[in-house]
Parts: C-alpha cells; sequence; structure tokens
C-alpha cells in the first residue's frame, strides 16, 4: 500500500475543479473577479476563432485570446477547446459539418491549432488540459467511428469530458474526466454535488457555462456562494485547475506503482 493513502494534500478530504466553457463575456465579467476576490483558481476553456486579422464585425483569434492573458497570469488555466468547437451532428435536423464528417487527422487539426495559438498568446503557460466539445469525443459513425481520446492524449495531460459523477483518484481516466454539468444549480445543489464527492475522496469537476448569461446559466448569486463556500472549506476540500489536480494524482499514481 502506498505511504499516501489519497493524493490530496494536507488536511484535504477531496477535490474541486471549477471550468468554464466556451469564453463567454461573463466569465470575464463575473467569475473570473469573483474567483480571485475568494483565491481560487478555475480552468477557462477557449476557442480561439478568427483569422489572424480583425475582419469588420469578426476579430481575429490574437482579439478574442488577449483578455484573457491577464486572467493566466492571475493564476487561471486556459484550456484549449478546439478552434472551431466540432460537435456531433446528431445534434442537428440534417447532415453537414459535424464530428461524424471529420476524420482522425481533421480533429487533430483542431487541437493542434487551437493550442498552437493559446501558446503565442500565453506563451508563459506551461501546461494546459483540453476541453471535448459539446461533451463529444469522437469522429466518423457507425462501422467508421473512432475515438479521439487518443489524439488528445499526445497534446495534453487531461481532458475533460462528462458525468454526473465524481472522478475517483485510483481510476479516473485522466483523458476522459466526469464533469457535471451545473447549469441551473443552486448553490445548495452544487455544494451537495461537491460534498458527496468528498465524502468518498474524489475528484469533483463542475462545469460552467454563462454566469446570468445564456440558456446554461448559474446565477451570480448561486456562484458568489460556491466561491465563498469552497473558500471557507478550503482546509477539508483541495480546490485547483483541472491541469493541477490531474497532475497531483499522475504523480501520486506513480509513487502508489513505486512500492
Ligand atoms: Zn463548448
Amino acid at each position: 500500500m502506498p505511504d499516501r493513502p489519497s493524493p490530496w494534500p494536507d488536511s484535504c478530504q477531496g477535490g474541486v475543479s471549477l471550468t468554464f466553457d466556451d469564453g463567454m463575456q461573463s466569465q470575464l465579467d463575473t467569475a473570473v473577479p469573483l474567483l480571485n476576490e475568494h483565491h481560487l483558481s478555475g480552468t477557462f476553456y477557449l476557442n480561439p476563432r478568427g483569422g489572424d486579422v480583425s475582419e469588420g464585425e469578426t476579430p481575429s483569434w490574437r482579439d478574442l485570446l488577449t483578455p484573457w492573458r491577464e486572467v493566466s497570469v492571475a493564476g487561471h488555466e486556459i484550456g484549449n477547446h478546439t478552434v472551431t468547437h466540432p460537435c456531433s451532428w446528431a445534434f442537428k435536423k440534417e447532415r453537414g459539418a459535424g464530428l461524424e464528417a471529420m476524420t482522425l487527422p481533421d480533429i487533430e487539426f483542431e487541437i493542434r491549432e487551437g493550442q498552437r495559438r493559446i501558446a503565442a498568446i500565453i506563451p508563459e503557460q506551461a501546461r494546459n488540459s483540453f476541453c471535448y466539445p459539446c461533451y463529444h469525443s469522437h469522429v466518423g459513425e457507425g462501422p467508421s467511428r473512432q475515438s479521439y481520446v487518443p489524439i488528445v492524449s499526445r497534446y495534453h495531460s487531461a481532458a475533460r469530458a462528462k458525468g454526473d459523477y465524481a472522478n475517483f483518484p485510483g481510476t479516473a481516466d485522466l483523458h476522459h474526466l466526469s464533469s457535471c454539468p451545473v447549469e441551473r444549480y443552486s448553490c445548495q445543489q452544487m455544494i451537495g454535488f461537491i460534498e458527496q464527492a468528498i465524502t468518498g475522496g474524489q475528484w469533483a469537476i463542475l462545469t460552467f457555462h454563462g454566469i446570468h448569461q445564456g440558456h446554461l446559466s448559474v446565477s451570480d448569486v448561486d456562484f458568489r456562494g460556491i466561491c465563498v463556500y469552497l473558500a471557507d472549506n478550503r482546509n477539508r476540500i483541495h480546490v485547483d485547475t483541472v491541469v493541477s489536480v490531474a497532475e497531483l494524482i499522475a504523480e501520486w499514481r506513480t509513487t502508489c506503482n513505486d512500492r
């Protein structure tokens, strides 16, 4: 048995990562200031779309990423969510663009180029994680359907998918992590999910989109509530970015395997 029964530091019983998808304005306006106020680090998954220069109303990918550099400097993770956010066409009535029409080289380009653009604007960030657009991790369909998880693993040490359960440090696939979409959750519902995870020594990942913005929203009152709660409980709940917690777990697994 390992000397350390869990990867969690000090007196912590479990871990939490707060993740935010799609680079929404309310994340910059509301989530980042509240996280900073409570000394919490979050993970923001961005799509650096667009050309190299702005064209009329369309910003360049450099314009899109520039505000996030300061967020990275403040200690948050800027994660890769591909360039154009390709999802399954099963979300739509008609076939057209979609993961089913893509090949593994197509999705590899999306991953590599997304990461190249983030690194160009935020070169100080040594490592980051990936997030599957629409939580989908395949290309093709039926007999040609293939997982693109192995490709992600070549570029990132961790990747976030979706699930209604928290991750066990010993068994979670670090390249296909479960994360609970918490849109329309109250603060109390989020605390319930977190407490259940902590009791089991698990890592709860929460997925946010807008804070009081869009159709997958959490209210700013509930978001502030979860920040206060995590700050008040930092002696028993380890809160960090996805890439940092994944590396903590990977290191802990190595020490387990060494004996
Ligand atoms: Zn997304």
